[in-house]
């Protein structure tokens, strides 16, 4: 089953040329889809519409079976990981991660740490859930994001350029560790990025957008073969 089906997704801002023209997509359950295009080509925009951060012209977003065009961000059950993070930086990683369980009102005490210890477990937090999100390193800010999602059972993670901000060294190490999590965990994922390396050795399949336009999509194999 598709997790996430874009259909015919258009998005037009005022009446220039369509930032994203006719879009087909479905992402699998567990797929590591990304999106990949030179700057202004529409990934974001389209991320944002899948997140429901930006309407959609016209076309249909359809989430875990639902069309959602017309639902709040907070009813899509999406978890947008966030090139900041956005933590708490006055809670610790336990009530980082317990947040969103705790906003829900639908869980006992008991059950907030069992949810909260599996998760920071399976994202090898477990020895840093007193520390603040000061004192973590990028990658282990990232997984507090990521647990935060987890904990409230997402249908999927959105990343929107997550690695652009680090150096070669850092990007490196850390495109491995969400390739590594994204497998342990089974997520269904999209990503967004410009860099061909990371969009060729992330993805299950691979979208090339071009001024709003989907031009390829493939594992990476077959755009290896055949560009
Ligand atoms: P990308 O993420 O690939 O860099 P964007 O989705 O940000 O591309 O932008 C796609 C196109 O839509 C660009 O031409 C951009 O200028 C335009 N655009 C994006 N956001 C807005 C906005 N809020 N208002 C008007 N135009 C926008
Ligand atoms: P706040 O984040 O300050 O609570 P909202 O009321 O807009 O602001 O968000 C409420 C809920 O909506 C969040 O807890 C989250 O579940 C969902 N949400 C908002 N923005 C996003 C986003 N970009 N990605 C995923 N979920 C979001």
């Amino acid at each position: 089953m598709a997790a996430i089906e874009m259909k015919h997704i258009v998005k037009k801002y005022g009446d220039g040329f369509p930032a994203v023209n006719d879009v087909s997509i479905d992402v699998k359950d567990g797929e590591f889809m990304i999106l990949v295009g030179p700057s202004g080509c529409g990934k974001s925009t389209l991320l944002r519409m899948i997140v429901g951060l930006e309407d959609i012209t016209s076309g249909d977003m359809v989430v875990g079976g639902d069309r959602v065009n017309d639902k709040a961000p907070r009813e899509r059950n999406l978890a947008m990981v966030f090139q900041n993070y956005a933590l708490y930086p006055h809670l610790t990683v336990y009530e980082n991660i317990a947040f969103p369980l705790r906003l829900s009102k639908q869980f006992s005490e008991k059950e907030i740490d069992e949810k909260v210890r599996q998760a920071s477990e399976l994202l090898e937090l477990d020895e840093h859930l007193e520390r603040r999100p000061a004192n973590l390193s990028g990658g282990q800010r990232q997984r507090v994001a990521m647990g935060r999602a987890i904990v409230r059972q997402a249908e999927a993670f959105l990343f929107d350029e997550p690695l652009s901000n680090l150096d070669a060294k850092l990007r490196g190490q850390m495109r491995t560790e969400i390739s590594r999590l994204q497998r342990r965990l089974g997520i269904t994922t999209v990503y967004v990025t410009h860099d061909q390396t990371e969009a060729m050795t992330l993805g299950d399949r691979v979208a090339v957008l071009k001024r709003g336009i989907l031009q390829q999509l493939a594992t990476p194999r077959e755009l290896y073969e055949h560009p």
